[in-house]
């Protein structure tokens, strides 16, 4: 029986937030108190911002997120085989309102970009160098060029891979995901939900994964709820847990009950160690699940004023790192 960590339910109220720092294999790793930092900013810039409206404090959490350099998006994001930083990031509001961009290398906040998609263009999904193009016109900030860390890891997983002391690409795949960032918000009843990432180490160059796409990496619905994904892109967009998270949620399932079944049922389809996943309703109840060996979450709200960051362990597999 493979295993499935739920936390929660947390009540937060309205406004509330919940961010999460990526499912994947976390034990054994040093920066657990970085990373707990990380969410905790994260948390609180959401919570910060929510009287501007729900799309700026979404983007503003996860915004945080991408600055902390610990995670796995913005300024910390991984590289793919050829050693090239490429994100992807996406929101969307429960005004049916999204926005993703994928393979973008110019800006330090992503999520800044899909966020303009959203609010201003008549398009969803923008990729690649047009993306870039129009991020630098914008004058979004830079990205900084990929982190010492990022390289360090990239290094080493890629001479495991060359010298053949590890197997194929597809089979350390549970080494490679992780750190991703993502955020639900509830601000004055209304929603929203966020991804962004660099991706999987040592992914192929222009591989998109499920953080760009509304309904894949993150989901939202009026009056009901909202639920941003981490794990492995691939089953993510072919198993679509948040909406069938949601969907629950609109049928009277409570938020820690709906999280579960949403992971029991995408380990069913694809096995375990692959996906975690955050969930916010519209009464401001908060929770979250995964079949991975950990995920730092982070919640806040009017009845939780101060950010409670945790790391959820579980009993998955994944990589030491
Ligand atoms: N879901 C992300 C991707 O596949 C990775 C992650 O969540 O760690 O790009």
């Amino acid at each position: 029986m493979a295993s499935i960590t739920v936390y929660g339910p947390v009540r937060l109220g309205d406004p509330a937030v919940i961010v999460h720092g990526g499912a994947g294999g976390w034990r054994g790793i040093s920066r657990i108190e970085e990373v707990l930092g990380a969410v905790r900013a994260g948390a609180a810039a959401g919570l910060h911002h929510a009287r501007k409206g729900v799309l700026e404090a979404v983007v503003e959490a996860v915004a945080a997120l991408e600055d902390s350099g610990v995670l796995n998006a913005g300024i910390g994001s991984v590289l793919t085989y050829d050693g090239r930083v490429e994100m992807d990031a996406g929101v969307m509001t429960d005004a049916t309102q999204a926005g993703g961009v994928a393979v973008v290398t110019y800006p330090r906040n992503p999520v800044r970009l899909a966020a303009y998609v959203a609010r201003e263009l008549p398009h969803v999904l923008l990729a690649g160098p047009a993306a870039d193009e129009l991020a630098q016109r914008l004058g979004l900030e830079k990205h900084p060029g990929p982190s010492p860390r990022a390289l360090e890891r990239w290094k080493t997983l890629r001479e495991k891979l060359r010298s053949g002391e590890g197997p194929s690409w597809a089979r350390v795949i549970h080494e490679l995901y992780g750190d991703t960032v993502g955020a639900v918000v509830l601000s004055a009843g209304r929603l929203a939900a966020s991804a962004s990432t660099g991706g999987i180490v040592l992914k192929h160059a222009g591989r998109i994964g499920d953080s760009p796409v509304p309904g894949a990496g993150f989901y939202v619905e009026r009056g009901v709820g909202g639920c941003s994904a981490t794990g492995i892109g691939e089953t993510i967009l072919l198993g679509r847990p948040c909406v069938y998270a949601v969907e629950l949620i609109a049928e009277g399932v409570p938020v820690e009950e709906a999280a579960r079944a949403a992971v029991a049922r995408h380990t069913q389809l694809f096995g375990s160690d692959n996906l975690g996943i955050i969930v916010l309703d519209a009464k401001g109840y908060a929770a979250a699940a995964m079949n991975t060996q950990g995920m730092p979450i982070a919640v806040a709200g009017q009845l939780k004023p101060n950010v409670e960051p945790l790391m959820l362990w579980g009993g998955g597999g994944g990589a030491e790192r």
